[in-house]
């Protein structure tokens, strides 16, 4: 008889199971997953076909489009740079595989029990695990759901994984797309526009939507979609994919815009439309689980389900889908089964959107704040007036720093520009700790460096900023 069951080895899953294990709890993680060697594969999607190999990617293509474009603009002059594409995904590959094979040798040292198998929960204390038609029942006293997403598939562009492709067929490409298509401007879109666009590809982006990016501060979406254009995405608007028709050269993409119907020819189309939760199969009928209506686990604050002792935490929950706010619900529910007092500030987690600049934000932007009725005042500081960007070549965007208008509480940072994603998380720290903008403004920031930029921004709340003319007496 296990303490704690987790189904799922992904960011929620192996994370709950290694502090379960060292709460004490007696654990066990299932995984189903297995890659083209029959290996078992923990890690879940962040690991093996999400958060780290797009991020090998950004970082490799990136380099090779600073080489291209910008090491002349320091005084360095090279022959065009060459584009080993195969060595480019071994490297991405081998990163993979030094993650995942990290997440063994954990559950090793933390004894906790992996097993491998399709899981389904029959009871608030039984999970049955299925693999090559032989089935086990297993025992625990607790069941923890991180059973993850799943590309959305849309059937007027089914991917075959050649043509039309998912986030993970994206991730594979053994040769730059001449021409490359992507369904949906949302992050994947963006973030694997960009890989390709650096490497070569001329991209174009169709997106459903009018708005562009609306979760993002709307001055930051505005800057974005122009800045991105510029790099090259080609990213339109309010375009309705009416048919995706892939033949053995290329895919012929038909869409529907306000001024009627158009059509594309690509090499490659990505679909990134968003993703859904894993539960198919996942309950037995005696569960007593039900799903809401888009097959989410409904859950509360705390990751209890409407069963107790069965908890579901991660993207198959309400939320970000994102591998932090993932883990930090693991950690949450399995210190609850511990007995311990712990939750989650939901307000605080971060978003990031690992461009070239990155968008990065946490807290609430003024849309939402107004929308609230809550009063608040804003100060911002651009990049370029900050020093370091300058040195660096990277003087676009800027941050802002939004507070409380009576209290000075901050209640958002948001940022576009150089280091965006580490500068909100400085914001993050000092929004947990319930800072002030005075607060952040008082506190002492290493020149010259990116992180000045939220100095001065919080600063700029209350006309005090130093490096623009903002002071209001
Ligand atoms: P998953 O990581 O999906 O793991 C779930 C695991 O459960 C899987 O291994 C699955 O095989 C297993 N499983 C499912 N059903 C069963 C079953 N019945 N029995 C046994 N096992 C089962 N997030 C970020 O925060 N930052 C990023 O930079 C980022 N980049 C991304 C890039 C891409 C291309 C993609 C696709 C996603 C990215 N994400 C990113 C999102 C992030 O990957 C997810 O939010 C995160 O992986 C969710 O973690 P999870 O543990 O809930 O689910
Ligand atoms: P998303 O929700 O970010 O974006 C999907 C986009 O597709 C939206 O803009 C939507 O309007 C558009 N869309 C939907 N249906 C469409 C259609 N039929 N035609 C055209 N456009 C359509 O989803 P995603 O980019 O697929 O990413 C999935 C999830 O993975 C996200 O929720 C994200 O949180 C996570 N992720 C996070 C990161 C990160 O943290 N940096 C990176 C990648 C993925």
């Amino acid at each position: 008889m296990y303490d704690v069951v987790i189904i799922g080895s992904g960011p929620a899953g192996y994370v709950a199971a290694i502090r379960a294990s060292q709460l004490g709890l007696k654990t066990a993680c299932i995984e189903k997953s297995f890659d083209a060697s029959g290996k078992a594969q923990l890690g879940g999607t962040c690991l093996n076909v999400g958060c780290i190999p797009s991020k090998a990617l950004l970082d490799s293509s990136h380099r090779y489009s600073d080489a291209l474009n910008h090491f002349s603009d320091h005084g360095i002059e090279i022959s065009p740079p060459k584009l080993d594409i195969a060595k480019m995904m071994a490297r991405k590959d081998q990163i993979v595989s030094q993650l995942t094979s990290g997440v063994t040798g954990l559950f090793k040292a933390n004894k906790v029990t992996p097993i491998f198998g399709s899981a389904k929960v029959l009871s608030s204390s039984q999970v049955e695990v299925s693999l090559d038609g032989k089935t086990e029942i297993i025992e625990t006293k607790n069941i923890v759901i991180a059973s993850g997403s799943s590309p959305i598939n849309i059937p007027v562009a089914p991917i075959d994984q050649q043509n039309i492709v998912d986030s993970t067929g994206a991730l594979e490409f053994l040769a730059v797309p001449k021409r490359l298509g992507i369904i949906g401007a949302g992050v994947i879109g963006l973030e694997l526009g960009s890989v390709w666009a650096r490497l070569g590809s001329e991209v174009t982006i169709l997106e459903a939507m009018d708005d562009f990016l609306p979760m993002a501060d709307q001055q930051i979406s505005k800057d974005v979609l122009r800045e991105f254009n510029k790099q090259g995405l080609n990213i339109n608007l309010g375009c309705k994919v009416t048919l995706a028709t892939p033949s053995a050269k290329n895919v012929k993409v038909s869409f529907d815009t306000k001024e009627g119907s158009s059509e594309l020819t690509v090499d490659k189309l990505i679909v990134a439309v968003g993703r859904k939760p894993n539960t198919e199969n996942l309950l037995g009928e005696d569960s007593g689980l039900l799903l809401d209506e888009r097959g989410f686990i409904p859950v509360n604050d705390f990751c209890e389900t409407s069963v107790k002792n069965i908890w579901a935490v991660g993207d198959v929950v309400r939320g970000p889908m994102l591998a932090h706010k993932a883990s930090e619900e693991g950690i949450m529910v399995v210190e609850r089964i511990a007995g311990k007092h712990a939750e989650m500030h939901y307000d605080l987690v971060p978003s990031v959107i690992y461009t070239h600049p990155e968008v990065a934000w946490v807290g609430k932007n003024e849309a939402e704040l107004t929308e609230a009725g809550v009063e608040f005042q804003t100060g911002s500081f651009p990049f370029a007036a900050s020093g370091r960007a300058l040195t660096s070549g990277e003087s676009r965007g800027f941050v802002k720093v939004i507070a409380d208008k009576k209290t000075d509480t901050i209640l958002g940072v948001h940022a576009f520009g150089p280091s965006a994603a580490d500068i909100v998380q400085q914001g993050v720290v000092a929004m947990e700790f319930g800072a002030s903008a005075e607060d952040l403004g008082l506190t002492i920031f290493s020149h010259p460096t990116v992180s000045e930029a939220l100095h001065e921004a919080a600063m700029a709340v209350n006309g005090q900023a130093i490096h623009i003319g903002n002071r209001k007496k």
